[in-house]
Protein backbone atom coordinates (compact mmCIF):
# COMPACT_ATOMS: atom_id res chain seq x y z
CA UNK A 1 0.00 0.00 0.00
CA UNK A 2 1.30 3.77 -1.00
CA UNK A 3 0.68 6.71 0.92
CA UNK A 4 0.44 9.68 -1.11
CA UNK A 5 1.97 13.07 -0.73
CA UNK A 6 -1.36 14.34 -0.13
CA UNK A 7 -2.72 12.15 2.56
CA UNK A 8 0.94 13.05 4.23
CA UNK A 9 0.31 16.32 4.30
CA UNK A 10 -3.16 16.28 5.44
CA UNK A 11 -1.97 14.23 8.47
CA UNK A 12 0.06 17.12 9.50
CA UNK A 13 -1.47 20.09 10.88
CA UNK A 14 1.03 22.39 10.20
CA UNK A 15 1.24 21.28 6.66
CA UNK A 16 -2.53 21.93 6.11
CA UNK A 17 -1.99 25.04 3.58
CA UNK A 18 -0.16 22.67 1.60
CA UNK A 19 -3.58 21.32 0.61
CA UNK A 20 -5.25 25.04 0.24
CA UNK A 21 -6.61 25.01 -3.24
CA UNK A 22 -6.95 28.67 -2.55
CA UNK A 23 -2.62 28.78 -2.85
CA UNK A 24 -0.78 28.20 -5.87
CA UNK A 25 2.28 27.17 -3.81
CA UNK A 26 5.50 26.69 -5.23
CA UNK A 27 9.36 25.53 -4.16
CA UNK A 28 11.38 28.77 -3.99
CA UNK A 29 14.68 29.57 -2.09
CA UNK A 30 13.84 31.59 0.79
CA UNK A 31 16.60 33.03 2.64
CA UNK A 32 16.91 32.40 5.89
CA UNK A 33 15.68 34.96 8.75
CA UNK A 34 13.71 35.73 11.36
CA UNK A 35 10.09 34.78 11.33
CA UNK A 36 8.37 38.09 9.87
CA UNK A 37 5.03 36.93 11.84
CA UNK A 38 5.48 35.41 15.37
CA UNK A 39 8.03 36.96 18.06
CA UNK A 40 10.11 33.73 18.59
CA UNK A 41 13.31 34.39 17.71
CA UNK A 42 14.58 30.96 17.05
CA UNK A 43 12.24 30.72 13.79
CA UNK A 44 13.46 30.78 10.71
CA UNK A 45 11.48 31.94 7.98
CA UNK A 46 10.94 28.82 4.97
CA UNK A 47 7.65 30.70 3.57
CA UNK A 48 6.87 33.22 1.74
CA UNK A 49 3.18 34.53 1.10
CA UNK A 50 2.34 37.20 -1.63
CA UNK A 51 -0.92 38.71 -0.20
CA UNK A 52 -3.39 40.70 -2.66
CA UNK A 53 -5.09 42.05 0.22
CA UNK A 54 -8.34 44.32 -0.68
CA UNK A 55 -8.15 48.48 0.25
CA UNK A 56 -10.60 48.17 3.27
CA UNK A 57 -8.06 45.70 4.95
CA UNK A 58 -6.40 47.39 8.16
CA UNK A 59 -2.81 45.82 8.41
CA UNK A 60 -2.85 43.07 5.79
CA UNK A 61 -0.90 40.53 4.32
CA UNK A 62 0.66 42.12 1.53
CA UNK A 63 4.42 40.05 1.30
CA UNK A 64 5.65 38.15 4.55
CA UNK A 65 8.11 35.57 5.04
CA UNK A 66 7.08 33.42 8.27
CA UNK A 67 8.14 30.22 9.99
CA UNK A 68 6.56 26.96 8.79
CA UNK A 69 4.65 26.92 12.39
CA UNK A 70 3.01 30.49 11.18
CA UNK A 71 2.05 29.56 7.60
CA UNK A 72 -1.62 28.17 8.05
CA UNK A 73 -2.52 31.62 10.19
CA UNK A 74 -0.94 33.83 7.54
CA UNK A 75 -1.92 32.01 4.64
CA UNK A 76 -5.55 32.10 6.37
CA UNK A 77 -5.70 35.72 6.59
CA UNK A 78 -4.20 36.20 2.88
CA UNK A 79 -7.15 34.12 1.02
CA UNK A 80 -9.55 36.04 3.67
CA UNK A 81 -8.44 39.62 2.73
CA UNK A 82 -8.04 39.13 -0.86
CA UNK A 83 -9.05 41.08 -3.32
CA UNK A 84 -10.25 38.75 -5.80
CA UNK A 85 -10.44 35.23 -6.45
CA UNK A 86 -6.96 34.52 -7.63
CA UNK A 87 -4.91 32.36 -5.79
CA UNK A 88 -2.90 33.84 -2.91
CA UNK A 89 1.15 32.82 -4.31
CA UNK A 90 2.95 31.05 -1.61
CA UNK A 91 6.90 29.97 -1.84
CA UNK A 92 8.45 27.22 0.18
CA UNK A 93 11.70 26.84 1.14
CA UNK A 94 13.75 24.22 -0.99
CA UNK A 95 15.47 23.66 2.07
ZN1 LIG B 1 6.57 32.20 13.00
Amino acid sequence: MTTSYAEIAADSEALAFLLDPALDIHGAHVPAGPCGWCDDTDAVATVRVYGQPRADVFRPVELVECCARCANTVTDRAVAERATDTPIVVEVSRG
